[in-house]
């Protein structure tokens, strides 16, 4: 199964530890990276601090999306992730953006992710990725949002 995860980081060394989870990503049992974005600064959307590093990475993977969620949760706290709030900054963000073309909704995952489509700092790197999964109105509709590609 094709999945796409959204990375962002935006504490300490942030390009580092996004970069280091997308090759973590190709290292997760029964998964193999498939293709990774550029790494992207953005300004905080709801969240607080210092500017984001966000990407987005491709994978194909037997894992179950539940299982593949408690893999990247796990990624985020060996990546020294804390929750002391609610849109703390954070060492690293991991979201399942989509599993295929699954809809699912339980309380613990909802996919595709519901902020997808408001979110330039995911949309911008998934259409470098795969630009047929997203909508040039869709890309207008981030258009106010301050992202740019990292040199
Ligand atoms: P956010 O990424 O919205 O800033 P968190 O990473 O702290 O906030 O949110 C994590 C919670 O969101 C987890 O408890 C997880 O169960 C839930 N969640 C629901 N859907 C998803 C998804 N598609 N990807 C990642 N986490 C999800
Ligand atoms: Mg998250």
């Amino acid at each position: 199964m094709a999945a796409w995860i959204g990375l962002g980081a935006n504490l300490g060394d942030a390009p580092a530890a996004v970069r280091a989870a997308i090759d973590a990503l190709g290292a997760l049992p029964l998964t193999t990276l498939s293709a990774a974005s550029s790494l992207w600064t953005s300004a905080p959307v709801d969240a607080q601090g210092p500017d984001f590093v966000n990407a987005v990475a491709r994978i194909e993977t037997r894992l179950t999306a539940p299982d593949l969620l408690r893999e990247l949760q796990a990624l985020e706290s060996g990546a020294g992730r804390e929750r002391p709030y609610r849109n703390a900054p954070r060492t690293l963000d991991l979201d399942l953006l989509l599993y295929g073309a699954a809809h699912i909704d339980s309380p613990t995952l909802t996919v595709p992710h519901p902020r997808l489509w408001q979110r330039a700092f995911v949309l911008l790197p998934l259409h470098e990725i795969d630009p047929a999964r997203v909508p040039e109105a869709a890309l207008l509709a981030v258009a106010g949002q301050r992202i740019a590609r990292r040199p």
